[in-house]
């Protein structure tokens, strides 16, 4: 008897926050001694996010405050007497009241979400939210959102659901230091079935597909297309750019001609990306003129430089020539070393998109479907559903994929495909987070049909492995969008 009375003891103080807590109640809104002790946790026992880990401001004009003091680098703040902040503020308020009514936020109920309106000179990020300090040890309860946003880019409706995506990155911690590597999860969609990624399970193996693939993925770029040869991208672009600030100055003639060529083909080729997928079709003639472009960079480009492929990866990075030579099978660094830095990294990149291929293949073999299968959740598809529930308490759609769509001018291709409920393209970027839009549009519309409530569980329910880093990762920014 003793034992079932310790373990209803514990059951008792698990669920103590039923009570939904912050309405002035006595005591905290979870009896888990963690819960509001001064320290930002994430693996208390309660079911909603600990207090501690949200930073509050009692006025906007301390939020404001605060935001010109730690992050005002990100954008400047505009002064909250502007007439767009008395026309956003009841979006926001309104948006907050339905997060509160489908989540349990327990003691941070009581709280005010604050605006702050920031001034870029072009949209950026449309909307974001920033760790409390440079520590990342909490979030902090407001959402910015961009004056170029607020004119004309998006319907009222829409902003709304971009700053309720917003708040989930705030109260769903993703702010928060390895919050965001460790709800990522990996699965397999077969055929042209759509599994919710909030409730897959994590698959170990797809998890190192991933994971290898992204290492080649953040050094030469995500395109696929064989007919880019060794075009290269992502840092390998930027070492190229480094070998090519070596030259002597004013470049000789033949060499100005070879390096505008260059420029140009890079032009096209990118304005050649299909926005649907982020996919690239070249042709074999594409190939020969790749070809022809970079030798004659090599043949006329001469630079009195002892440095190698992996010298300029080096600079540009920060890393050493034995860290970079290690990030590539032996064979593979053998071949690029000591040669010239422009034959150097095209061919890294012909040998990164193989290998890149390869593990395609390899994740083929293991799950009987092609990679464009392979599906993650991460913490920018938990913020899509939170808005998308929250909208959906609000009787409003606000689908935020058709909003970015919108602004990435597919919006005639994507909605009819979203609208018909066709299969959508996961895309071709999977190292960036918020992939393809007009996917995230058909998600959305599918988590708002779905019976399925609210499902945005405290990190400490997240017990994926963290995101394996590569060397070449860049620190992630001090925002999140
Ligand atoms: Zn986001």
């Amino acid at each position: 008897m003793r034992n079932v009375g310790l373990v209803l003891v514990c059951l008792v103080a698990a669920c103590g926050g039923d009570d939904g807590g912050g309405d002035g109640g006595d005591g905290p809104a979870c009896s888990d001694p963690k819960y509001g002790n001064g320290t930002c946790d994430l693996d208390t026992t309660c079911d909603m996010v600990d207090v501690d880990c949200v930073a509050t401001f009692e006025t906007q004009a301390e939020a404001q405050a605060w935001y010109e003091e730690t992050h005002a680098s990100i954008a400047p703040a505009l002064p909250a007497t502007d007439p767009l902040y008395d026309r956003i503020k009841p979006l926001l308020d309104e948006g907050w009241d339905a997060y509160r009514a489908v989540h349990d936020l327990g003691d941070l109920e009581a709280a005010e979400v604050q605006l702050v309106i920031v001034n870029p000179p072009q949209i950026q990020l449309a909307a974001f939210v920033v760790p409390f300090d440079a520590e990342r040890d909490r979030a902090a309860l407001a959402v910015m959102v961009e004056k170029v946003a607020l004119q004309g880019s998006f319907t009222d409706e829409e902003l709304r659901a971009i700053m309720m995506h917003e708040l989930e990155h705030t109260l769903g911690l993703h702010i928060v230091a390895g919050v965001r590597e460790s709800t990522i999860k990996f699965y397999v969609a077969p055929g042209t079935s759509e599994p919710f990624g909030y409730d897959a399970d994590d698959d170990p193996m797809i998890r190192e597909d991933y994971e290898d693939w992204r290492q080649f993925a953040l050094v030469t770029g995500h395109f696929s297309d064989a007919e880019l040869g060794g075009f290269p991208f992502a840092l390998l672009q930027q070492a190229l750019n480094a070998f090519l600030g070596t030259l002597p100055s004013p470049l000789p003639a033949p060499c100005a001609t070879a390096l505008q060529n260059l420029n140009a083909a890079r032009t096209a080729i990118l304005g050649a990306v299909n926005k649907l997928d982020s996919s690239l079709t070249l042709t074999p003639s594409d190939t020969e003129q790749i070809v022809a472009r970079f030798t004659a960079v090599r043949d006329q480009c001469v630079s009195a430089t002892t440095l190698d492929a992996f010298g300029f990866v080096a600079q540009v990075t920060g890393l050493s020539i034995a860290q970079v030579k290690a990030s590539l099978p032996a064979d593979v660094a053998a071949q690029l070393e000591g040669i010239n830095p422009v034959v150097g990294l095209y061919n890294w990149a012909v040998n990164a998109r193989r290998l890149m291929r390869e593990i395609e293949a390899r994740f083929a073999a293991r799950t009987g479907q092609p990679w464009s299968r392979l599906r993650y959740y991460s913490t920018e598809e938990a913020a899509d559903d939170s808005a998308a529930w929250t909208m959906k308490a609000l009787g409003e759609e606000g689908n935020i994929g058709i909003s970015l769509s919108k602004l990435e001018q597919i919006e005639a291709q994507c909605v009819p495909l979203v609208t018909g409920n066709q299969p959508i393209a996961y895309g071709e970027n999977l190292v960036d987070e918020h992939h393809a839009s007009c996917w995230r549009g058909g998600h959305y519309k599918a988590i708002q049909a779905s019976d399925d409530g609210p499902s945005r569980v405290a990190p400490r329910r997240r017990s994926s492995p963290p995101l394996r880093r590569s060397i070449f990762e860049k620190e992630a920014p001090l925002y999140m969008n």
